[in-house]
Order: C-alpha cells, then sequence, then structure tokens
C-alpha cells in the first residue's frame, strides 16, 4: 500500500479515493449540495459561477468534474 495525498487537506492517507476518511463526508456534502443546484439550473457560464453560488471552491469543484462526480453540468475546463 502507498501513502497518497489527501486533495482537500494535504495529509497523507492510504485508501483507493483521492481524499482522506475526514474529507470523504466533506466531498459527500459539497456533491450533493452541487448535484441540487444543478437540478434547478443548467444555465452556468463558467465554474467559477457555480463555485461562487455552491461555495465549493473551484480546486473542489474541477476535481469533481474530472472523475465525473456531478452530473448535468456542460461546461468546458
Ligand atoms: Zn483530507
Amino acid at each position: 500500500m502507498e501513502f497518497k495525498k489527501c486533495a482537500r487537506c494535504g495529509c497523507f492517507f492510504i485508501s483507493e479515493s483521492d481524499v482522506c476518511c475526514n474529507c470523504e463526508s466533506r466531498d459527500k456534502m459539497d456533491i450533493s449540495k452541487l448535484n441540487s443546484i444543478l437540478d434547478e439550473n443548467y444555465n452556468f457560464n463558467s465554474i467559477q459561477d457555480l463555485s461562487i453560488l455552491s461555495g465549493v471552491n473551484i480546486n473542489n469543484l474541477s476535481r469533481f468534474i474530472k472523475s465525473n462526480k456531478i452530473s448535468g453540468l456542460n461546461i468546458n475546463l
């Protein structure tokens, strides 16, 4: 097993996911928040807009998009 660096808090951990177990629940909260926003409004011009509206920072947002954790999003990064 190799240590990985958490994409959210930067701590080292051992897991199959991108983030440590502390951040996994924060990721889930962010993703459900984003999905509920996207359910209601599909007209975002940029991920900046979505970031401001959701309060999820852009680093995390683009990480979710790249790993296909957000559905219904049509923004080119
Ligand atoms: Zn973490």
